[in-house]
C-alpha cells in the first residue's frame, strides 16, 4: 500500500462539477493512459449533461454507463470473475434528495447502473439481490446476457492465472467505476458500479451497492463513491463517514484524505474515494498505487485527469 495521495485542481466552489474514478488498484504503467482516457470520456459526457442544465443524477449515471461499456474497467463488460468463473455485478445510484436504487450479485446484464436507475425511479425498494434483481430487471425490459459475452480477455486471463496459482482474492482489479456530481440547481448524486473483487466467492457482495458504504448522496452535505477493499470499506461505512465530514464543512480534499487514512488505520484496508460537496467542491484520495480519475466543472474548459 502507498501513502495517502490526494489531488488538488485549484478550483473551489462551482455551479456544476463532476469527478469520475476508474477504480483504486495497481494498474500497470502501460495500461494507465487507457484507463485515464476512459475516465476522461466519461467526465466529458457527464459534464455535457451538467452544462446543459441536466441533473447530477443523469450526469453520474451517464458517466458510469460509459465506463461499464468500456472493457478495461471492472464494471459491466470487463467485470471480474468469481471463483466459479461467473460474473456477479454490484451497482448503486443515489441522489441528494435521498432517492436511491441498487442491485447486487446481479447475473450478467450489460448495464447494472441502468437497472439501479429503474429501481430508483420505481421508488418502492432500494436494493435487489441476485435472482430477485434479475427478475426486477427483466420485468423492466432489460435483457440478460451471458458471462461469456461480457468477459474481457484480460478478465479471463486473470481468472486462469489465479485458478492455476490456487490463490484466493487478495487484491482487486483496479477498475471499479464511480462518479459524483453537483448540478447547477444545487443537487448532488453518486453512482458506483463494479464486478467486485477477482475470485470472490459466489454470492459475495461488496461495498459498492450498499448505501453509506460505497455510495452515498445528500443535498445537505455532498456525494461520495468509494473503491477498494469492499469488506474494509463497508465496516467503516466509509461513504457516510466522509459525507458527515462534508456536512460539518470540511473541505472535500481534507475529507477524502481523512477517509482513506481511517480505512488504512482502522481496517487495514486500502482504496480510494471521490467526493463532491454541496458547494460543488471536489476531493479525491487513494492509498493504492493507482486510481484513474477525471474531473470537470464550470470553471474548467478541459477535464483534469490522472491516475
Ligand atoms: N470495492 C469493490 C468491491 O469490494 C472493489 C473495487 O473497488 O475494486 O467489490
Amino acid at each position: 500500500m502507498s501513502d495517502v495521495v490526494t489531488f488538488s485542481w485549484g478550483a473551489d466552489e462551482a455551479s456544476w462539477s463532476i469527478v469520475i474514478h476508474g477504480g483504486a488498484g495497481a494498474v500497470p504503467m502501460e495500461a494507465r493512459a487507457r484507463h485515464v482516457e476512459g475516465c476522461k470520456l466519461a467526465a466529458i459526457a457527464g459534464a455535457a449533461i451538467l452544462r446543459g442544465g441536466g441533473s447530477a443524477l443523469d450526469a453520474a449515471q451517464r458517466a458510469v454507463e460509459l465506463l461499464e461499456d468500456d472493457p478495461v474497467f471492472n464494471a459491466g463488460t470487463g467485470a471480474a470473475l468469481n471463483t466459479s468463473g461467473e460474473i456477479e455485478l454490484d451497482a448503486a445510484l443515489m441522489d441528494g434528495s435521498l432517492r436511491a436504487g441498487a442491485v447486487c450479485a446481479l447475473p450478467p446484464f450489460v448495464s447494472p447502473i441502468k437497472i439501479a436507475r429503474a429501481v430508483l425511479d420505481e421508488g418502492v425498494h432500494v436494493l435487489y439481490a441476485a435472482a430477485g434483481a434479475e427478475a426486477f430487471a427483466k420485468e423492466h425490459g432489460f435483457v440478460r446476457t451471458t458471462t461469456e459475452a461480457m468477459t474481457s480477455a484480460a478478465a479471463r486471463a486473470q481468472f486462469v492465472t489465479m485458478k492455476q496459482s490456487g490463490k484466493g482474492s487478495e487484491g482487486w482489479a483496479g477498475g471499479t467505476v464511480g462518479a459524483v456530481a453537483r448540478d447547477s440547481s444545487g443537487h448532488v448524486a453518486a453512482a458506483t458500479s463494479t464486478g467486485g473483487t477477482f475470485m470472490k466467492q459466489p454470492g459475495r457482495v461488496g461495498d459498492a451497492p450498499l448505501l453509506g458504504a460505497g455510495t452515498y448522496a445528500d443535498d445537505e452535505a455532498g456525494a461520495c463513491s468509494n473503491t477498494g477493499h469492499g469488506e474494509s470499506v463497508m465496516k467503516l461505512c466509509m461513504s457516510k463517514t466522509a459525507i458527515e465530514w462534508l456536512r460539518q464543512d470540511m473541505h472535500p480534499e481534507d475529507a477524502a484524505r481523512a477517509a482513506v487514512a481511517v480505512l488504512a488505520r482502522r481496517a487495514n484496508g486500502s482504496g480510494g474515494i471521490i467526493l463532491v460537496d454541496r458547494r460543488g467542491r471536489l476531493g479525491l484520495a487513494r492509498t493504492t498505487d493507482t486510481m484513474s480519475f477525471a474531473a470537470m466543472s464550470n470553471q474548467h474548459a478541459e477535464p483534469i485527469c490522472g491516475s
